[in-house]
């Protein structure tokens, strides 16, 4: 740890899970960051996977990838989305992780003669995990994962109790993230789960200094007064957390509530000075003022939880707010586009753009398929990302080059393994090499990789750029034996690795929007930065919209 000055604010939830606490973490850092403070935002998990890129996505959603390749929590997408400020593999820990860096120190010898226990040894390392790779942040911000009880977070609860009297008042500040029930019948907000629920915190020896309470609808003072009463609080230190209907208003909203002062308060730091708030109140503006409807269908395999495509979505909706225009969103089961051509024009009916966005496994690829061979020939704005783009390479290779063998490694053996599995390729670190026995657990190319565009191509006049910078993480690849075939067709290649060996991005010119990356730019859309494919891709959906 540099700073010795830097802030901890440790951010717990009680009451019920899904509380938005990491929405609630990465509005408190905008707001600090617009009060002109440096800001990171970490996340501890409390499961005892050691990340959560072997976790299917139903139960887990999406996994969110960092420029250095970690695979980590989606709440890490908030973060980055919300502060700008790119995510690290040291911003997301897991009880797994922690635990097997423990068990193989002991292994080694390292602390021979003593036993083990959870108590110094593993919080110890939960502490050196929040104090290591801080810099010059003025606040660092840590999300506990789960809610306050679960046996699994009691570890990061102690650990941040033990921070807390180590580092004292001016250097930590505990928010508690709760939930006030309105029951219809009385006509009331409920105070009482909050109150067990900030009990069992301090049965843990920490106190709370400020508590967000979501409700969806205002809390009377008098409500306010009786929590701060039973929890130990000034009333000031209650802040309303109002049901908002869209993330983006959230950071305003609790300004609005007090909430960066309240912290500032905490901290003895200047409270007179205004955050500068310009850029959220843009963002509503625009919100507000869009008009139009833009139908995108995402053809996927777990529409049914979607939070597996969390930042994707999200990257839409900044497409949406870079051309004005509202997005909805028709989610598409791919299984029930298999064996069913003549429903396929009905399904697609009055959808104007159509994703195909990353997947993995063999089911459901064929109604994939079938949705991007009926955008390719009804010229409907088409973006293939990673899987979807080996599906498009797939269904040009089977309709158009007639290659009908055309298949994944990924589905097994087969014929004509036109996306086989990633055995070897250059990262900055130097080469990296893989076989079918590798360990499935953090083994894909994952993370950040230079892509070069070809001169006068489509994504080049969209990125604006020569190299481009993009998010990968994936098993396999598109076999580049077959470019020039692609190419005599009119599909081209026009996003290269650096070293010309993997195909990065294709593209159809004779077509108004078809193009396929074989990384995640949804990873690095931002509000205030929408993604220029994913502003490019609604705009062309929009043009289509005005031609039904
Ligand atoms: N399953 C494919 C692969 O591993 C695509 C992965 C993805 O879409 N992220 O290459």
């Amino acid at each position: 740890m540099k700073n010795t000055l830097v802030k901890f604010i440790f951010i717990t939830g009680g009451v019920v899970s899904s509380l938005g606490k990491g929405l609630a973490s990465a509005s408190l850092g905008a707001l600090l960051q617009a009060r002109g403070y440096k800001v990171k935002l970490r996340k501890l998990d409390p499961y005892l996977n050691v990340d959560p890129g072997t976790m299917s996505p139903y139960q887990h959603g999406e996994c969110f990838v960092t420029d250095d390749g970690a695979e980590t929590d989606l709440d890490l997408g908030h973060y980055e989305r919300f502060t700008g400020v790119p995510a690290k593999k040291s911003d997301n820990i897991t009880t797994g992780k922690i635990y097997s860096n423990v068990i193989s120190k002991e292994r080694r010898g390292d602390y021979l003669g003593a036993t083990i226990q959870v108590i110094p040894h593993v919080t110890d390392a939960i502490k050196d995990y929040i104090l290591s790779d801080i810099n010059d942040e003025d606040f660092v911000l840590c999300e506990i994962g789960g809610t306050v009880g679960d046996i699994e977070s009691l570890p990061f609860i102690e650990a941040i109790r033990q921070l807390g009297n180590e580092l004292g008042l001016s250097q930590t500040c505990f928010l508690h993230v709760t939930l006030l029930p309105y029951i219809k019948t009385a006509g009331e907000l409920k105070t009482k789960p909050t109150q067990h629920s900030v009990k069992e915190l301090q049965g843990m020896g920490i106190q709370p200094d400020i508590l967000l309470c979501r409700t969806e609808n205002v809390i009377p003072n008098d409500q306010k007064s009786k929590i701060a009463l039973f929890c130990n609080l000034k009333s000031e230190s209650v802040i309303e957390a109002l049901d908002a209907s869209s993330i983006y208003e959230v950071p305003i909203s609790y300004h609005k509530q007090g909430l960066d002062y309240e912290v500032c308060k905490h901290f003895k730091l200047n409270i007179l000075k205004k955050p500068n708030l310009s850029r959220w109140k843009r963002i509503n503006e625009i919100q507000k003022s869009s008009d139009g409807n833009v139908i995108i269908g995402i053809v996927g395999k777990y529409t049914t939880m979607i939070d597996a495509y969390k930042s994707l979505l999200e990257a839409i909706n900044h497409g949406g707010l870079a051309n004005n225009v509202k997005v909805t969103i028709k989610w598409i089961d791919s299984q029930d586009l298999e064996n069913n051509n003549q429903n396929l024009s009905n399904i697609f009916k009055n959808v104007n753009g159509i994703i195909v966005p990353g997947g993995f496994g063999e089911r459901g690829s064929e109604g994939k398929i079938n949705a991007i061979k009926l955008s390719r020939i009804n010229k409907i704005p088409f973006f293939g990302i990673c899987f979807g783009m080996q599906m498009a390479v797939i269904e040009f290779a089977r309709n158009v080059l007639n290659l009908k063998d055309a298949s994944s490694s990924e589905f097994g053996k087969n014929k004509l393994p036109l996306i086989g599995l990633l055995t070897e390729w250059q990262s900055k670190n130097g080469l990296v090499k893989r076989n079918e026995n590798s360990n499935l657990g953090g083994t894909m190319r994952l993370g950040a990789y230079d892509c070069k565009l070809l001169d006068n191509s489509f994504v080049k006049s969209i990125y604006k750029k020569k190299i481009i910078s993009e998010r990968h993480r994936h098993r396999y690849e598109v076999n580049n034996k077959f470019a020039s075939d692609f190419k005599k067709n009119g599909m081209i290649f026009s996003g290269m690795s650096p070293d010309n060996t993997l195909p990065e991005i294709f593209e159809i010119r004779d077509h108004p929007w078809f193009i396929g990356v074989q990384f995640h730019p949804e990873l690095k859309s931002k509000p205030f930065d929408p993604h220029p494919l994913f502003s490019s891709f609604i705009n062309a959906s929009l043009k289509q919209s005005r031609l039904l």
